[in-house]
């Protein structure tokens, strides 16, 4: 708040004229007290991650700090990912791991870095959060490596990334329809057709795109593992929503209110899919294919005369496309990149008198749902008067002799002696 807003603040909502000098120094001293109060947080933020541990064994918690000569170490950064969010990814997850970033807004600035994927009901799923100072290479590679030493070799698990970088890159509508054109085909026979047209639009933005292998950001190329259409972050909305009421708390009270919130997050889906105990496919996925068999009816269906039935031409007008039960084979893409059997398939199995969620991707399935929040997460007990471990001086903070946080130097100057202390605080051996 500005001097004249707080004048202004005071003179409106109070009615009350009040010298200038006066405002002045109380909005020192409310700033004072905010900037001593965010300052005190950093210090017990080991006790805190300490906490986490008593309260939640075996989750991650890494707390980097730079140390300073005679003086309490500057805090640089700090991960966290709940054992239960960690368990429910590995067990019940689609293998898609979203990366973004936020602004934080408190007085000590910084980003909070997170990665979410996406449950068996298409709802996010966060899965670890970091504070770090600056999005940079460095610290997203920080933050990976951690995550990887969570979740486990990419190449093993076969994890999918994806992220919303260049997602407002087009202003020109003509150009942007056309972008999303060749990013939403499901094959490349359309993709090719697609590219073509918008390099006879835009060549410059065609050469831009040029740049990246298909598989980073077109449907047609994507892989098939996470069984997931997701063409950009759309599962960070509610997640970024949310953080628009934590990213201007102080860092403790901020992690505290994140992992609350995610606490009280999977107590919920968990209670909704206690409903649906019993059913085959994930609620969300039920809703879908009953839409999808919606539109069987417009389609054509001629069998090819194969034994078991299983090889259909399926028509619309002109458009003519093969399903092959048997070898999984289907011309449009679709049902291998979602997991679910596209309207093509769907009036194949539906001739067949076959059951359609016999034919959903087991990723997909209620077990899976189930299994996601069958882990939860307890409450911390967060009320650390005075630290017993002093963790970490507040960015630019440096306190003389380890006595109350005195003189200040620079982020940049304090780092300059850069060599960083992991303090990892974590359990030996998961039960
Ligand atoms: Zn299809």
């Amino acid at each position: 708040m500005t001097l004249s807003e707080a004048y202004e603040h005071i003179k409106i909502d109070y009615n009350v004229m009040i010298n200038g000098k006066m405002v002045y120094k109380a909005l020192k001293e409310a700033r004072e007290r905010v900037i001593g109060n965010e300052r005190a947080q950093y210090s017990k933020l080991k006790d805190y991650l300490s906490e986490i541990h008593r309260s939640n064994p075996w989750s991650s918690t890494i707390l980097d700090v730079t140390p300073i000569l005679q003086s309490l170490p500057l805090f640089n950064r700090l991960y966290i990912s709940p054992d239960a969010c960690k368990r429910g990814f590995k067990t019940g997850c689609r293998k898609l791991i979203g990366l973004d970033s936020c602004f934080l807004k408190g007085y000590f600035g910084g980003q909070l870095l997170s990665a979410v994927s996406q449950d068996a009901n298409n709802h996010f799923y966060v899965i670890a959060f970091a504070v770090v100072d600056n999005e940079t290479k460095e610290s997203w590679k920080w933050f990976l490596i951690l995550l990887q030493e969570d979740l486990g070799d990419q190449d093993i698990h076969e994890w999918n990334f994806i992220s919303d970088q260049q997602k407002g890159l087009y202003k020109d509508k003509q150009v942007k329809n056309v972008v999303w054109e060749c990013a939403k085909c499901t094959t490349d026979a359309k993709f090719q057709a697609s590219i073509k047209k918008l390099k006879r639009i835009n060549e410059e933005a065609w050469s831009y795109l040029e740049k990246f292998e298909p598989a980073c950001w077109t449907k047609a190329h994507f892989s098939h593992g996470p069984k997931c259409d997701n063409l950009t972050n759309n599962m960070f909305e509610v997640w970024n929503e949310k953080m628009v009421n934590y990213r201007s708390k102080s860092i403790l009270t901020m992690c505290e209110e994140l992992w609350c919130y995610i606490m009280r997050r999977m107590t919920k889906y968990k209670q909704v899919l206690e409903t649906h105990i019993g059913t085959e496919i994930a609620p969300t996925q039920q809703k879908n294919l009953d839409d999808i068999m919606k539109d069987i009816r417009y389609w054509r269906l001629v069998w090819v005369g194969d034994d078991e039935r299983r090889v259909f031409e399926v028509q619309q007008g002109s458009k003519k496309l093969s399903i092959n039960l048997s070898t999984n084979k289907y011309t449009c893409k679709t049902w291998q990149l979602t997991g679910l059997p596209c309207v093509h398939a769907l009036a194949t199995i539906a001739r067949r008198g076959d059951r359609p969620e016999t034919y959903v991707h087991p990723l997909l399935k209620i077990g899976p749902a189930i299994a996601t929040y069958q882990h939860c997460i307890q409450l911390n007990v967060v009320d650390h008067p005075n630290p017993t471990q002093s963790a970490a001086n507040a960015p630019g903070s440096v306190s003389s002799m380890g006595a109350a946080n005195s003189g200040a130097t620079t982020p940049q100057s304090a780092r300059a002696k850069k060599s960083i202390i992991r303090t990892i605080i974590s359990c030996t051996s998961p039960v």
